[in-house]
């Protein structure tokens, strides 16, 4: 069956894809997109490509769409069939290893940072259902290490016992999106046998994406994004500048609006999109500068994905600033 025939063109989609929010070419829409397809029940590697180049895989029309249709799922499902493509998303991603925005990433490692804490979090007296839990930092932590560090703190002020953290390997989801499905399902199994010798403990996690990448492979209610400790913490803003937390993509079935209830939420896609900035930075670029269009001067962006983290460090205008919420908690003592 071809699934592009299920979509009954309500355009409830349009509104949350960032491709034809930024553009407003009906083409570029998850409703448009599935009309072309409707014609085309087999894709070439040509159309592959073409349809890559418009499409960010940030799933953001599955969560609206009436029928489940899910474009970024459906164009993995024939990358993965497609030898051809595999090679070439290959040569891609070695490319962009070597593009400015890993650059970026080595400033921003070593380069002198704010120390200053932004939040400070006093454990409330909400009771938390889990005592023990292992972190699962994903491959990009590696260039934030910090960020880890952080996560042990807040764990450690809820009294959480915290397992050492296991070599897991990536959590699949940019390979699964990327149509390397073989290697996504090696690292699922890999992850899960951890996973089981250590009792099946809670996973946290700090990155938006790899919360959706472990999703798919691990029961439902043993993962955890971290901004979901917050809720048992009361949480004291320690600054006057503008501060606005930001939605990602991967996270927009978390509601982060009651978590940080005092303050502003920012949904707006950072214009990454993995395989997508590799394929088509012109878009990429027009979404980023739309993303940052929306921030007032002076602003402080905290995120919750280590991929807009490093999109977002990449492309960092003058007078803003840009974090991970994490780096920039301090612990109360109840
Ligand atoms: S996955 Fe995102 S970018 Fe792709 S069609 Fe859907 S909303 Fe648009
Ligand atoms: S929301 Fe779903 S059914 Fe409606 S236009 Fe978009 S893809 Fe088609």
């Amino acid at each position: 069956m071809n699934l592009a025939n299920l979509c009954i063109k309500c355009g409830r989609c349009l509104e949350v894809c960032p491709l034809f929010t930024s553009t407003l070419r009906e083409d570029f829409s998850p409703r448009g997109k599935w009309t072309i397809l409707s014609n085309s029940p087999k894709l070439s590697l040509s159309e592959i490509k073409h349809f890559s180049t418009l499409c960010l895989g940030c799933e953001k029309c599955a969560l609206v769409c009436t029928q489940g249709l899910n474009f970024a799922e459906y164009l993995a499902d024939f990358k993965a069939c497609s030898s051809d493509w595999k090679i070439f998303a290959t040569q891609k991603l070695l490319q962009f290893i070597n593009s400015s925005n890993l650059l970026a990433l080595g400033k921003y490692k070593f380069s002198s940072q704010d120390k200053n804490a932004y939040f400070l979090l006093t454990p409330s007296s909400k009771k938390i259902p889990f005592k023990k839990a292992v972190i699962f930092p994903g491959c990009l932590a590696k260039i934030f290490p910090n960020l880890e560090e952080k996560l042990k703190q807040l764990l450690a002020a809820l009294k959480i016992n915290i397992i050492p953290t296991p070599n897991w390997k990536c959590c699949g989801k940019p390979f699964q999106l990327a149509g390397l499905e073989e290697q996504s399902q090696n690292f699922a199994t890999h992850n899960l046998n951890l996973w089981e010798e250590l009792g099946k403990p809670i996973i946290i996690t700090f990155c938006a994406t790899c919360f959706k990448g472990l999703k798919n492979s691990f029961p439902q209610n043993s993962i955890l994004l971290a901004e979901n400790l917050l809720k048992y913490f009361s949480i004291q803003t320690l600054t006057n500048q503008n501060i606005l937390i930001h939605q990602s993509c991967h996270s927009m079935d978390i509601p982060l609006h009651k978590i940080w209830a005092t303050l502003k939420i920012i949904s707006k896609c950072c214009g990454f999109g993995g395989t997508f900035k590799v394929l088509h930075s012109k878009w990429s670029k027009e979404i980023n500068n739309q993303f940052w269009s929306k921030i007032p001067e002076s602003s402080v962006v905290f995120t919750n994905c280590l991929g807009c983290l490093i999109e977002l460090k990449a492309t960092l205008p003058k007078n803003l600033q840009v974090f991970h919420w994490i780096e920039k908690i301090s612990l109360k003592e109840k």
